[in-house]
């Protein structure tokens, strides 16, 4: 699909964003009183795009205290499940009539192909519309107990909610958290990325027209080390809701551990597809394309492993190279581009050496491997799609997360060598299985070890099940009824049929 041109106003938005952009804490647009500011740049050619206020742990105390006072003292704990779907609603009617102004911000802040920042927009209405549905959805159990008494199960707000996202969705995955949290009655203290506050500036822009009372939904901008870190010590707030690094993962957890925070953690993958020998080989080679080279490779749940049959091995590379080579990298606002740039210097560095240190360890470059230099590619992060093939299993090609457009290939012979191998990995994200025998690939998928699986597919999220990992890929799920349940309390309430005395105690 093409963005609207018509629709978007592209000078206004960049002349919007080079005022320095302010956090919404407690309803209202201020300057962090650290009086900072921080460049945000597009990757596609690192120049600057907006200047925005750079928080601080004030701030963040600022906004936790307003989000307390708007959950406790002011009533959002008990308010009504219409009128939070009712915002819901509303906040995502207003995200659709902007979709083309989101896209064209994501694209600019971000690098992602224009149609792959639409498709994160229409996932975000979809999240919102989806967990205002859910509000009024039956989600407590009643038990006889015992013929004495009754117990209920009710499902309660936890409190004040610390969601921390990355740059590689960054409304998507705002929304992931924002719409949960808020539907089922949290108040919420909000960071971006430092890296890609724009489209979420922009959201938040929304929330306070559609008419959420004050203090209900804070946003405070700033660096990890500083505003994230604030965040996940505070002693006000109640849950982490965290998507990044695994590392960062673990101080949060950390961090978390000092009030015995609830913890919701979405982390990293080296997420593996079983490629069995009855397999379309065509249809494999387009899927796996797809499974690594969207979003730059800068997803979690990038198919970044191809586990595949030796028999199928030759023809799936040589394929799987001519098609590679063959994808339009550039500018993702510029019309036809499949695969934009990565998202820092820093990044595309980390990623050319993971490059550099696979071909020390042995692996074979089949394709890509190197920066793309040129009028069009010099100023900005731009990497050719790259594969190797030739792993063997303790490569940290094949064991790391390398987050860019980067597929490793290993080889089996046998199905418990494929199970083997595509399990031998700290990471548990998601995991895929090729098969036209159907018995073989659900026998297959169940004994592979990781949270998101699919079977002769790859990667789209439905926002009705849920998504999160095994092992060190993190704790919990979003999405579906289990992200909206993973930011509720469960209380028992237990009620005896008759009031009686318990005479415990004789005397
Ligand atoms: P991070 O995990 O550092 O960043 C994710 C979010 O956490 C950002 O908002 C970041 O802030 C924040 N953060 C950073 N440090 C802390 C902290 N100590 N306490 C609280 N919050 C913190 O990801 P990076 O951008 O550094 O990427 C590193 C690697 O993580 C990638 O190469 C990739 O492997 C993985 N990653 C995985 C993602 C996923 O979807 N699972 C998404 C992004 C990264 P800020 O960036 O503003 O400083």
């Amino acid at each position: 699909m093409k963005l609207s041109e018509a629709n978007v106003d592209k000078e206004q938005i960049v002349k919007n964003s080079m005022t320095v952009q302010k956090m919404y804490i407690d309803g209202v647009w201020v300057e962090s009183t650290s009086k900072k500011t921080r460049k945000v740049v597009n990757p596609a050619n690192n120049e600057v795009i907006a200047i925005v206020t750079e928080g601080s742990i004030e701030d963040v105390d600022a906004a936790v205290t307003a989000a307390k006072r708007a959950f406790y003292l002011d009533g959002w704990m008990n308010s009504l499940g219409n009128e939070r779907a009712n915002l819901l609603e509303k906040l995502a009617d207003k995200v659709e009539e902007q979709l083309e102004e989101f896209a064209y911000l994501e694209t600019l802040n971000n690098g992602k192909p224009l149609r792959e920042a639409r498709f994160n927009i229409l996932n975000t209405i979809a999240t919102l519309r989806y967990n205002a549905s859910l509000i009024n959805k039956p989600l407590g159990q009643t038990y006889t107990v015992n013929d004495q008494v009754q117990s209920l199960v009710v499902r309660e707000p936890i409190g004040v909610c610390g969601l921390i996202a990355p740059w590689n969705f960054p409304l998507q995955m705002a929304a992931w958290k924002i719409a949960p949290a808020l539907a089922a009655g949290n108040t919420i203290v909000f960071k971006p990325s430092e890296i890609t506050p724009l489209t979420v500036i922009k959201l938040f822009e929304l929330i306070e027209e559609v008419g959420f009372p004050k203090g209900v939904a804070n946003l405070v901008l700033g660096s990890g080390a500083i505003v994230g870190a604030a965040i996940a010590n505070h002693k006000d707030v109640e849950k982490i809701s965290f998507t990044g690094g695994t590392t960062t993962g673990q101080s949060i957890m950390q961090a978390a551990s000092t009030n015995i925070k609830n913890l919701s953690l979405e982390l990293g993958g080296k997420s593996p597809i079983v490629v069995f020998e009855d397999s379309d080989i065509d249809t494999v080679v387009d899927i796996a394309l797809y499974a690594i080279f969207f979003g730059q490779g800068q997803v979690c749940t990038a198919g970044s492993r191809l586990v595949v049959h030796a028999s199928l091995h030759d023809a799936i590379v040589e394929k799987l190279a001519e098609r590679a080579n063959k994808i339009r990298v550039g500018p993702g606002l510029e019309d036809g581009v499949e695969m934009g740039p990565l998202i820092t210097p820093e990044h595309l560095n980390k990623v050319l050496n993971y490059i550099d240190v696979a071909q020390k360890e042995g692996a074979r470059l089949v394709c890509g491997g190197y920066r793309l230099t040129g009028e069009k590619f010099d100023k900005g992060n731009f990497l050719a799609p790259t594969i190797f093939t030739d792993t063997t299993p303790n490569m940290r090609i094949i064991q790391e997360e390398v987050f860019g457009p980067v597929l490793a290939i290993q080889v089996f012979e046998t199905e418990e060598e494929a199970i083997e191998l595509a399990n031998n990995c700290d990471f548990g994200l998601a995991a895929a299985v090729f098969s036209t025998d159907g018995a073989r690939a659900q026998r297959v998928v169940r004994q592979l070890r990781a949270g998101i699986t699919w079977i002769n597919s790859y990667h789209t999220p439905f926002i009705e099940a849920p998504w999160g990992g095994y092992k060190q890929s993190g704790i919990g799920r979003e999405l579906g009824i289990y992200g909206f349940e993973s930011f509720t309390e469960i209380k028992q309430i237990n009620i005896p049929l008759s009031v009686d005395k318990i005479n415990w105690f004789e005397n």
